[in-house]
């Protein structure tokens, strides 16, 4: 199974800014100017001792997951602004096939940030393409539907040449497809106005992926008793927008510190922990320090065999 992170910005889009930019660039072209390998313009072995918050950008993109399975079948997860460039790259492959191309797709919520780019969605414009979205909300296809009546976008969701079908999908299920060894479960998370985590499972590897969600210190108890869910899980993508002060600031805004985090995957006993979901108020510069952070309070806690990742537009694991 291969999880590609198409966004993993919250709350809104954050592009890379003309002077996050400059700054970059000035930084890196004068770490060059007194590096060993400007003597010998040995441009891609300077690269690579570069920090990592010079090499790329975390992403300025929403929520938006591509998930594809051992037998090349793809999934979706969520609609944020991500989601244009995942649809961009399924148009050969639609193009190609012959007869009807199903695209299962799984909706954690539908707070903007995680559906504003499905108008943007090339494969729902294409006839032979059938949407078939899975979620615990009944009334989806209204929420999706109300965000492009003709007062906010040029054409209806209906009036789309994909056909769409709903299929409700509530904690407790197990989703299993034909011709795919792929399953998938979902589960709630604390949310304003709710949310849900979904779980892949291939062949024995596990990937969840969990936004928006908050946890903090009070729900040690509850943690621990959803672990059954979430536990043991090859890669967990899980919300960690905000600093452990922020997280004391916006209570009960649905969101959790990058520290609560990693003691919840620690907790899980879980493989690989990417942080998501970043600010979008945070630069390059906080949201790696974020990371950095992160890492030492993992080695505080003695979770070696924890491994901690930025979650970055573009990134794929292969489980
Ligand atoms: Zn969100
Ligand atoms: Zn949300």
């Amino acid at each position: 199974m291969k999880v590609t992170l198409f966004g993993v910005r919250g709350s809104m889009p954050a592009p890379l800014r003309n002077k996050e930019y400059r700054d970059k660039m000035v930084e890196t072209l004068s770490l060059f100017a007194q590096s060993k390998h400007a003597a010998t313009q040995d441009v891609a072995g300077f690269w690579k001792t570069l920090p990592p918050r010079l090499r790329h950008t975390a992403g300025g993109d929403t929520t938006c997951v591509g998930v594809q399975s051992n037998s090349d079948t793809n999934y979706v997860i969520d609609f944020g602004t991500g989601a244009r460039t995942l649809g961009d790259s399924m148009v050969s492959k639609i193009l190609a096939y012959k007869g009807e191309y199903i695209l299962n797709i799984f909706i954690t919520h539908t707070h903007w940030d995680h559906i504003q780019a499905l108008p943007f969605f090339k494969p729902m414009y294409f006839p032979n393409v059938t949407l078939r979205f899975h979620s615990p909300y009944p009334d989806l296809d209204a929420r999706l539907s109300r965000q492009m009546e003709k007062e906010f976008f040029p054409i209806t969701f209906h009036a789309t040449s994909s056909k769409k079908e709903f299929i409700l999908f509530e904690p407790g299920d197990v989703l299993k497809f034909e011709d795919d060894r792929v399953q998938v479960e979902v589960h709630p998370l604390k949310h304003p106005g709710n949310s849900y985590a979904y779980k892949f499972t291939e062949d024995k590897k596990v990937f969840i992926f969990a936004t928006d969600a908050e946890f903090t210190g009070e729900d040690l108890e509850y943690i621990r008793g959803i672990a059954p869910f979430f536990g043991m899980a090859d890669l967990l993508v899980l919300d960690s927008q905000y600093t452990l002060d922020e997280s004391f600031a916006k209570f009960d805004w649905g969101h959790t510190a990058y520290t609560m985090a990693v003691n919840i995957a620690h907790n899980w006993k879980v493989r690989n922990l990417a942080l998501t979901h970043h600010e979008p108020a945070y630069n390059d510069e906080k949201v790696y320090g974020i990371w950095e952070d992160a890492v030492e309070h993992r080695n505080a806690l003695g979770a070696s065999k924890l491994k901690i990742h930025l979650a970055r537009e573009g990134m794929t694991f292969t489980l």
